[in-house]
């Protein structure tokens, strides 16, 4: 399929902490709209020293960043209001608005709490507009719930990611391929979706400051300094991208562990001892429903507020922590660049009841391995994965 027939909206809640915490407290009649104030949310002053989660805009224009501390943010505005975040109610409204968004199209990419892809291409045939109808999806989701959202409408998902970043609150943007030169070529190169704080500073040491620089890049120059990611770099920033929108399939079940660190994690031995933990917590919990998982993913959170994330597809469904672990090790080496990260995690999805046996060459003696998983099972505590949690995601169900 040519990429121009594609059609993939992305749909962001603005602010999506501070909204959500607006629209609770309004509900249970607290006469302020917190959006309106210099107003922050903020973590626990104790463990993470008050960290800036989301900021509203007047507290912006204060000089106020998302995850300074709280303590500088009441320097730069001392009647500043600060709340404490509310992660059972975000994903209760998260929740919502996924659920509102399947009536549109079943291919929705959910790719963070207040983040998701639609693949319109199938059902664009259904609506006269599709122009028309974000708008309109724009104008019911504040209708219904009370928050705003950004939707970028695009012929990929980096387009669409990328779109729905410009100008906000409460906008529709296009970015089409022929747009691409004249929208994302004049912006910092740090703007461009996966790109990380280590990269975008090499690139500068580089002399490329814009993505249109980038863009035009030399394409050996950027083989010396970035390998395997140069193609990946230029075509990104030439706005192409062909990764499918990936929905749960199979009753769109998903499991998912995360952790949020005390303190930013720069080193990789430790952020892969603390993903072998997860996959061991997360593949456990996959044997005991004699399931086996077909995609897996890592999510990366970066110190700056940054996600990342990338899935692949294996070649034979598995539930063994070994398959699932040297693959998630895989994915997170091909997407992180050595940026401070805040949060990490394992998702897996698309879970079938049978292995599938025949198909891959790469399965050696995965018996082996079996037995050693669920001796594992048994002694888990070893691992003290006390701190992570496990949440079933995203059930379409309305
Ligand atoms: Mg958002």
């Amino acid at each position: 399929m040519m990429s121009k027939d594609r059609i993939i909206f992305h749909i962001d809640v603005n602010n999506a902490f501070l909204s959500w915490t607006a629209t609770k407290l309004l509900s249970e009649g607290f006469n302020i709209d917190i959006r309106k104030i210099p107003s922050v949310i903020a973590g626990d002053e104790n463990k993470r020293h008050g960290i800036v989660l989301a900021k509203s805009p007047i507290a912006k224009k204060y000089g106020i960043k998302t995850a300074e501390t709280l303590y500088l943010a009441r320097k730069k505005c001392p009647k500043l209001k600060v709340f404490p975040p509310d992660h059972e109610y975000y994903v209760k409204m998260s929740k919502k608005l996924f659920d509102y968004l399947y009536q549109f199209t079943p291919d929705i990419e959910i790719f963070s709490i207040d983040e998701c892809f639609l693949d319109m291409t199938n059902t664009k045939y259904l609506y006269n507009n599709l122009l028309d109808l974000a708008y309109k999806i724009k104008d019911e989701i504040y209708d219904k719930f009370g928050f705003t959202v950004n939707i970028g409408v695009a012929n990929n998902k980096l387009c669409a990611k990328m779109a729905s970043d410009f100008e906000k609150p409460n906008k529709v943007h296009t970015l089409y391929e022929d747009e691409i030169e004249k929208k994302i070529w004049p912006l910092d190169v740090s703007e461009l979706f996966m790109i990380g704080k280590s990269t975008s500073e090499k690139l500068r040491m580089l002399g490329i400051n814009t993505i249109g620089e980038l863009a035009q890049s030399d394409i050996l120059l950027l083989r010396k300094h970035f390998k395997n990611q140069a193609v990946f770099l230029k075509d990104s920033a030439n706005g192409k991208d062909d990764s499918p929108v990936e929905a749960y399939s199979d009753s769109n079940k998903c499991l998912s562990v995360s952790e949020t660190f005390e303190a930013d994690i720069k080193d990789i031995n430790k952020i892969k001892s603390i993903l072998l933990g997860q996959v061991y917590k997360i593949s456990e919990n996959l044997r005991s429903q004699n399931l086996y998982t077909q995609t897996v993913a890592v999510t990366i959170k970066t110190y700056d507020f940054k996600n990342f994330s990338k899935q692949r597809k294996l070649y034979t469904a598995t539930n063994s922590s070994k398959d699932i672990y040297i693959n998630i090790c895989d994915l997170f080496e091909e997407i992180w660049d050595g940026t401070k990260v805040r949060n990490i995690g394992v998702r897996l999805s698309n879970f079938v009841g049978k292995r599938n046996k025949q198909v891959s060459i790469f399965d050696g003696d995965d018996e082996g391995d079996d037995k050693i998983d669920y001796i594992i099972d048994n002694i888990k505590d070893k691992y003290g994965c006390d701190s992570i949690t496990i949440a079933s995601l995203m059930k379409k169900d309305n």
